[in-house]
């Protein structure tokens, strides 16, 4: 294996630099990873719909101890929801009106957005961190209180946020497509959280997220097999209505996209001209995988140029 990995990797990532990507993992002999670190993402990964079979093999393996985690995975592939949208999902707040051919969704949270927190003379509050040596410093310096070093050229500012409470117009979810008696069951057979923690230190709160990217990451076992990770359960749904024939619009109305360079992503799949244009007849499963050999193959050939 060519994967240089480093035991714990400090670079940071996302506009927070307070983030870090930390990895830990088996080593081999050379101290070098067994599973390295891969960054995933569905513009990168998720080419096409991996089909229902695919889906089926990922809750059967989500299906243990009480099934938790498998009905947290058939609910976020089915409402296309984000993982921290599906675990607090409480029916007494968000209303499932189950009808024979669809299940209208109202009041769905939306927590991605976040609003920038004022102080009483309406500006935002940041901090500044100093570019030199990390400090973060009050949003009134000019130069940082540890080393000196000048704020307004050399620092970046962090805005404190919070989330906003928004939510998604009313959606609908429809019933000719498997996975529809569980989805109905998980809804309807308790009230209140749908997901309570079993843990006694989080009484009356849902599952964690970190609980559920732990289970949800750890289902590749195999360098060939499909990955999986939190917010795939998304992306893979959007593939599956675009396939099913729902277009930049009613994609966006479903799930609440947010930013147009994602939209183009599930609007620009190469299913629609191989099937409507050429008539060629592939499924979602041969075209899943094309885009898995392809990114093997890309990973094998860039490490020939790299040695
Ligand atoms: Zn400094």
């Amino acid at each position: 294996m060519a994967h240089k990995v480093k035991e714990i990797s400090n670079k940071p990532y996302g506009k927070n630099s307070k983030q870090f990507h930390q990895y830990w993992g088996k080593l081999d002999g050379n101290g070098e990873h067994i599973h390295p670190y891969v960054r995933h993402s569905v513009e990168k990964d998720v080419l096409s719909f991996c089909g229902w079979d695919n889906l089926e093999n990922l809750f059967q393996r989500l299906d243990w101890r009480n099934s938790v985690m498998r009905d947290v995975g058939i609910i976020a592939f089915k409402m296309a929801g984000r993982i921290n949208e599906i675990l607090p999902l409480d029916n007494t707040k968000t209303v499932f009106d189950v009808q024979p051919k669809y299940i209208a969704v109202i009041n769905f949270y939306i927590l991605k957005r976040y609003d920038k927190i004022l102080n009483r003379e309406k500006k935002p509050i940041y901090h500044i961190t100093c570019g030199r040596c990390g400090t973060e410093n009050d949003m009134y310096e000019v130069a940082c209180t540890k080393c000196n070093a000048n704020l307004i050229h050399g620092g970046k500012k962090h805005f404190k946020t919070k989330p906003r409470i928004d939510t998604r117009q009313p959606f609908f979810i429809p019933r000719d497509e498997p996975f529809d008696k569980e989805f109905v069951r998980i809804i309807t057979e308790r009230k209140g959280l749908l997901f309570p923690s079993d843990d006694e230190r989080r009484m009356g709160k849902p599952f964690s997220y970190g609980w559920a990217y732990h289970h949800i990451t750890k289902i590749k076992l195999a360098e060939n097999e499909m990955a999986w990770w939190n917010h795939r359960l998304r992306g893979e749904r959007l593939m599956q209505l675009r396939e099913r024939g729902f277009d930049s619009g009613e994609l966006k109305n479903f799930s609440a996209i947010l930013s147009d360079k994602t939209l183009e992503h599930y609007t620009k799949g190469i299913m629609t001209y191989a099937n409507n244009k050429l008539n060629i007849g592939i499924t979602p499963n041969e075209l899943a995988e094309y885009g898995r050999k392809a990114n093997l193959l890309k990973e094998a050939t860039s490490k020939r140029f790299t040695q």
